[in-house]
C-alpha cells in the first residue's frame, strides 16, 4: 500500500497514477489513537485492514496534487551519518565536507537527530539558507517505524517497520554540531509517498539514485549500507525508545554535493517512487506576518 498525504490535511491511497483520498475512512481510525508518535502511522493496521475490504476508486491525478511529507508528526528524525564505505571517503578528500569533523565508522560515530519541526514534503520545496555557505543533497532511504519499542534485537527488527520512503538530509556545511547544521526548517524532506513494508521484503536491496538538474549524482544500492535496516533499528533503539512515525534516515551514499536556489532534485528508489523537489531562497517572515501562536 502506498499512502501519502497531499493538499496540507488530505490523506490518499496511490494507485498507479492516480490518488484516492481517503481522508473520510482514515479519520475515524486516527481519532481513536492515543499515545506518543504519529496517529496515522499508529493506525495503519488498521487502516490497511479496512482498505482491503472497501477498494476504494482513485480518481485524482498524482500530478494535480501536492505532495506532503506521508508522516506529519514524527516524534523524532534519526539519522546516520557514516553509513555508505565510499561517501566516507569522499567526505575525508572534501575539506568542504568535513570541516575538521572527524569523519569515522558509524559505530564509533553512533547516530544524530535532525528536529521534527525541519520535515518537508515534495511540494513544499526546500528553502535554503545562507546562501553564500555550501548546502549540499544527501539522497537517503528513509525508514518509518511503526510498532515502537526500546532495545529491538536486530532479528525483530523489520517487523518494527511501518514502512519506507525516499529521503533528501539537506545538510549546510561548516564548524556547527551536526544536528545544528542539519535541522534548519525543511532540511529533511520526504516522500513521495510511504509505502508499507509489506512491499518491501528486503530493503537492504533497494537501488537509490539522485538526480540534480537532471543530472546524475548519486547511484548505489542500499546493499552497500554498513549497517542495513535491522541493525539501525537495533543501534538506534539502544539508546532511544522508538515511537511509531519515528524516522530514521540511512546514510547517504556517494556523490553528494552543493546545491543552489533553482535546483530541482530528484532521489528515486526501488519500490518507493521517484522525490521530486525544487530549492528556492529562505525568505524571513515580516515581523507583522509572524503567527503569534507559531
Ligand atoms: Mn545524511
Amino acid at each position: 500500500m502506498k499512502l501519502c498525504r497531499f493538499n496540507r490535511d488530505r490523506i490518499g491511497l496511490v494507485l498507479g497514477n492516480k490518488v484516492s483520498d481517503i481522508t473520510a475512512i482514515a479519520a475515524p481510525l486516527i481519532a481513536r489513537q492515543a499515545g506518543p508518535g504519529d496517529a496515522l502511522v499508529r493506525a495503519l493496521p488498521e487502516l490497511q485492514e479496512t482498505l482491503a475490504s472497501a477498494a476504494p476508486e482513485a480518481a485524482i491525478p498524482l500530478d494535480s496534487i501536492r505532495l506532503c511529507a506521508p508522516v506529519r508528526w514524527p516524534g523524532k528524525i534519526i539519522a546516520a551519518p557514516v553509513n555508505y564505505r565510499a561517501h566516507v571517503a569522499e567526505a575525508h578528500a572534501d575539506p568542504g565536507i568535513v570541516h575538521g569533523h572527524t569523519q569515522t565508522d558509524i559505530g564509533k560515530a553512533g547516530l544524530f537527530l535532525k528536529a521534527n519541526s525541519s520535515l518537508a514534503g515534495p511540494s513544499d520545496g526546500v528553502a535554503l539558507r545562507f546562501p553564500d555557505r555550501r548546502n549540499d543533497y544527501e539522497g537517503e532511504l528513509v525508514i518509518v517505524i511503526g510498532k515502537g519499542g526500546s532495545d529491538i534485537a536486530a532479528a525483530d527488527a523489520l517487523g518494527h517497520v511501518a514502512g519506507y520512503a525516499a529521503g533528501l538530509d539537506i545538510t549546510l556545511r561548516g564548524p556547527e554540531d551536526r544536528s545544528f547544521r542539519k535541522s534548519i526548517d525543511g532540511y529533511s524532506v520526504v516522500g513521495p509517498w510511504l509505502t508499507t513494508a509489506d512491499e518491501i521484503p528486503d530493503p537492504d536491496a533497494l537501488e537509490l539514485t539522485t538526480h540534480q538538474n537532471g543530472h546524475l549524482r548519486q547511484s548505489a544500492t542500499t546493499a552497500n549500507m554498513v549497517y542495513g535496516v535491522a541493525r539501525l533499528i537495533e543501534f538506534a533503539s539502544s539508546f532511544y525508545t522508538l515511537h511509531p512515525g519515528d524516522l530514521i534516515f540511512t546514510g547517504t551514499p556517494e556523490g553528494v554535493g552543493p546545491m543552489s536556489v533553482g535546483d530541482v532534485l530528484k532521489v528515486e528508489i526501488g519500490g518507493l517512487g521517484t522525490l521530486e523537489t525544487v530549492a528556492r531562497a529562505h525568505e524571513k517572515p515580516s515581523a507583522a506576518h509572524v503567527p503569534s501562536a507559531a
